[in-house]
């Protein structure tokens, strides 16, 4: 159950109402995010929603018969919208595409694949500065200086940034030169961080873990949403299973799942999720056409000599082929 609060209520009116709500028997946890006023209430008993909405600063009163709540789309008519600024909203119809390299490798790069993204149309560009590698002998990423390199180049021609944060001491210092926080596959479960990306007002895109559950994925947006960040979207990018002929096996069947148990938006990142250049494309119509509110895809000046991923990397030609027939899809779909 979520009791939403009046906004700038008095302490005493919020203790009042935990306490009323310890005695019927729920365990109460309040929540302030950066739009709204929450106590989740959990331990399912019977009472008289009287007793509760009559209470003062008490605005609305829902039932979630999910176990998780705030990410539950059983309370929350409108889907959540993500705003970035300048026009870039990703989620309840708008819809956004992402691309850029796994990792970030130099300027030159940067400036070249900006250039590629504004003459396509995209306006947010991905591209991994902290990298996690299966191998600590491979390529680990620029760190700090090649994010502010990238941030400097990507703010000068309004360009927004998504990119991986892999430890809770990297959030602070990393703040100022995003927009979105990307939690890799790796750390979905990490729970320490996405407590504390739940303290800071900056969007975040947790992706699904490599054997992750759609469950496991909507209890790790729980952690974030009720540590205090509503400004929070889902990523499936595949999972392991026993195929070997592609890098990870695409789950599209989570997006209409997904879709369907929370208003957050659900993003797709078909790179990742078969790992093949020649088949990232029909992958990511798929899951545009599955109702994803967004895509994220890898892409290269020259894949063949990107420093990470290029197996799965799109390059010039290609990408600017799928943004057009993402949108061609995108039309198509309005009218259905
Ligand atoms: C990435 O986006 O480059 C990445 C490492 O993705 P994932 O966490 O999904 O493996
Ligand atoms: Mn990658």
């Amino acid at each position: 159950m979520i009791i939403q609060l009046e906004s700038k209520l008095p302490s005493s009116a919020t203790s009042d109402v935990l306490q009323a709500v310890k005695n019927i028997g729920y365990k109460p946890t309040t929540v302030n995010t950066q739009f709204g006023n929450y106590v989740v209430c959990v331990g399912k008993k019977d009472f008289d929603i009287r007793s509760l909405g009559s209470l003062a600063g008490v605005r609305d009163i829902h039932y979630v018969s999910d176990d998780y709540q705030l990410v539950s789309r059983k309370w929350k008519v409108e889907r959540t919208a993500i705003d970035l600024g300048d026009g870039v909203k990703i989620g309840n119809g708008a819809f956004q595409m992402m691309a850029g390299p796994c990792s970030i490798e130099s300027e030159e790069q940067v400036l070249s694949i900006v250039q590629h993204l504004k003459r396509c149309g995209v306006r947010i560009m991905r591209g991994g500065v902290f990298k996690p590698r299966s191998s600590p002998y491979s390529f680990r990423g620029m760190g700090l200086d090649g994010l502010k390199m990238f941030s400097a180049i990507c703010r000068e021609h309004g360009i927004k940034i998504i990119t991986e944060v892999m430890e809770v001491a990297q959030i602070e210092p990393m703040y100022e030169y995003i927009d979105v926080y990307q939690v890799g596959a790796r750390n979905s479960q990490n729970f320490n961080l996405l407590d504390e990306l739940g303290r800071v007002d900056k969007p975040v895109m947790i992706k699904r873990g490599i054997s992750g559950t759609i469950e496991e994925l909507l209890y790790s947006a729980e952690y974030v949403f009720s540590a205090g960040n509503e400004r929070l979207m889902i990523c499936e990018r595949g999972i392991r299973t026993y195929e070997s002929a592609s890098r990870n096996t695409f789950d599209i069947n989570a997006i209409p799942i997904l879709r369907d148990k929370t208003h957050l938006p659900v993003i797709v990142d078909p790179s990742h999720a078969i790992g093949l250049r020649d088949f990232v494309a029909p992958v990511a119509l798929a899951g545009v056409a599955a109702g994803a509110d967004g895509i994220i895809i890898e892409i290269h000046e020259t894949p063949e000599e990107a420093a990470s991923d290029g197996a799965q990397t799109l390059n010039y030609e290609e990408s600017a082929q799928l943004f057009t027939r993402i949108r061609a899809l995108l039309d198509v779909q309005e009218t259905w």
